[in-house]
């Protein structure tokens, strides 16, 4: 971390020079206070990455609105050497657009613009500041909606989601986001002195998807989207750990149309908001949270029942994130931890995905860490098979208290992605992509995207 520092002031001055002369209106941002809000995201989930991130900062920020704005500042950065990183909303765990280096950030959320639907095949082509609530809902216009969304869909941008996310609402039925398929084609503006406009290919596109904005600046994407749903959210209860974890792991392998599978222990369950209406949890009770299609609500209550479950509350989902109250999907993913930390700041948290089956490795760090470790389970769609993934908070203990836990899981046949790193790969399988490295060679050779980001690079 020693190797990042910020750029020599002189070379600011000159780029801020250049940008302030433009035509094109690149007003630099230069205030302390924004500069700060512009270069933090929410990496203090992790105690680990607090203290490595303090006071990294930005030495100036742009807005922009239009590509050739874009075009523009990644220029100027070529010509004058100055770090650059992106930002679509800057709601990212991992410090993905905290500057290591100072230099310019580049705020995208002004690029926000819907391009086309195509109404054969719902393709849909947006510009990356767009945010996915706001996507989503002029996608319904169409009969359309995104397959995949985090729970950070109200605030977070489409840039952002695809060069930081991994998935979330909608991984039950899709997966995750670097399963081929979901991202069809980019547009992207590479880092030089005279920067090119590239219109990549799915597979081109594929090592820009989720590299931290290390490899070049994406302008446009192409995606798949999913017809649009009514998703009805449901609350269920229930007293047995086991009977809803049973539950948890057969319900994705019948023909109930569902999107969303979260289980929350009893002790996360009873300190959770609820959506106005749904009664708090009371104590022992563990809380399934679904998202379930129109036509599986005949079904539904009854297959839970059989199995233990009573159906506590039912709502219809808030239109495309914009309807009022506390929408189901909040209480999920990382929104768990969000709402738990409100609470008990010095926890923190890990991200697996389990083995099968799940309950060897629950009980057995039970047995280990008792209540120090709790369980939020989230359901996904892994290489097609239905999978349990885990969110579990963890009472921060240490480093060295954190590694174990890890390693235990590992023992135990778990795949852990650890959150409390800054790369590209340690936060993924650990091992370096060389393509993610060559086109970080091709779109941005003085490497100076986002430094110290993408582990592969050495150059
Ligand atoms: C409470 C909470 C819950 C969350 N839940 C989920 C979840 O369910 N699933 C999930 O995957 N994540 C989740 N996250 C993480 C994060 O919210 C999402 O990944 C989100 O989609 C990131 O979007 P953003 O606009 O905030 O991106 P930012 O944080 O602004 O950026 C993320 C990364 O993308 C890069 N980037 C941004 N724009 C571009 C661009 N145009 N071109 C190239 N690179 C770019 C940035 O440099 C940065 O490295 C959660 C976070 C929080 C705090």
């Amino acid at each position: 971390m020693d190797d990042f520092r910020p750029v020599e002031p002189d070379r600011i001055r000159a780029l801020v020079a250049e940008l302030s002369a433009s035509p094109l209106v690149l007003t630099p941002i230069l205030s302390a206070a924004e500069l700060g809000r512009l270069s933090a995201d929410f990496h203090d989930y992790s105690p680990v990455l607090e203290p490595l991130l303090k006071g990294r900062c930005a030495q100036l920020a742009v807005k922009v609105e239009r590509l050739e704005q874009v075009i523009a500042v990644a220029g100027a950065c070529a010509r004058h050497r100055v770090p650059l990183t992106l930002r679509g909303a800057g709601t990212g765990n991992y410090g993905q657009c905290v500057p290591l280096a100072g230099g310019l950030v580049l705020d995208l959320s002004g690029l926000n613009r819907l391009r086309s639907v195509d109404p054969d095949s719902g393709i849909v082509e947006a510009e990356p500041g767009c945010t996915l609530a706001h996507l989503d809902s002029q996608l319904a216009a169409h009969g359309r909606a995104l397959r995949l969304v985090p729970s950070t869909y109200r605030s977070s941008s489409l840039g952002g989601f695809i060069a930081g996310g991994s998935g979330g609402l909608g991984s039950l039925r899709w997966g995750f986001l670097r399963d081929p398929g979901h991202l069809l084609g980019l547009e992207v503006v590479t880092l030089e002195a005279e920067p090119r406009l590239l219109r990549l290919d799915a597979a081109a596109s594929a090592p820009l998807n989720h590299a931290y904005g290390t490899n070049g600046i994406i302008t446009a994407l192409r995606l798949a989207s999913t017809e649009a749903v009514a998703w009805q959210q449901l609350v269920v209860g229930f007293s047995s750990w086991e009977a809803a974890l049973e539950a948890s792991r057969q319900l994705p392998t019948t023909a109930l149309l569902l999107n969303a599978l979260c289980l929350l222990e009893s002790p996360v369950a009873e300190r959770m908001p609820w959506p106005a209406g749904c009664p708090a949890a009371g104590p022992g009770e563990h809380r399934l949270l679904l998202h379930a299609a129109p036509d599986s609500l005949e079904l539904l209550p009854g297959w839970l029942a059989a199995r233990g479950g009573q159906l506590r509350w039912q709502g219809s989902r808030p239109e495309a994130g914009r309807g009022r109250g506390l929408p189901l999907g909040e209480l999920t993913w990382n929104h768990t931890t969000l709402h738990w930390r409100a609470q008990a700041p010095d926890w923190t948290y890990l991200q697996l995905l389990l083995p099968r089956p799940e309950a060897p490795l629950l009980e057995a760090v039970r047995q280990r860490w008792g209540s120090d470790v709790l369980w939020h389970l989230e359901a996904v769609r892994h290489q097609g098979a239905p999978r349990l993934t885990a969110l579990p908070l963890v009472r921060w203990q240490g480093p060295q208290a954190l590694a174990d836990l890890v390693a235990q899981c590992r023992e135990l046949g778990a795949v852990p992605f650890n959150p409390h790193v800054i790369t590209v790969e340690d936060g993924g399988l650990g091992v370096v992509d060389a393509d993610q490295v060559a086109a970080k060679a091709a779109y941005d050779p003085a490497g100076l995207m986002n430094p110290g980001k993408l582990r592969g690079w050495t150059g």
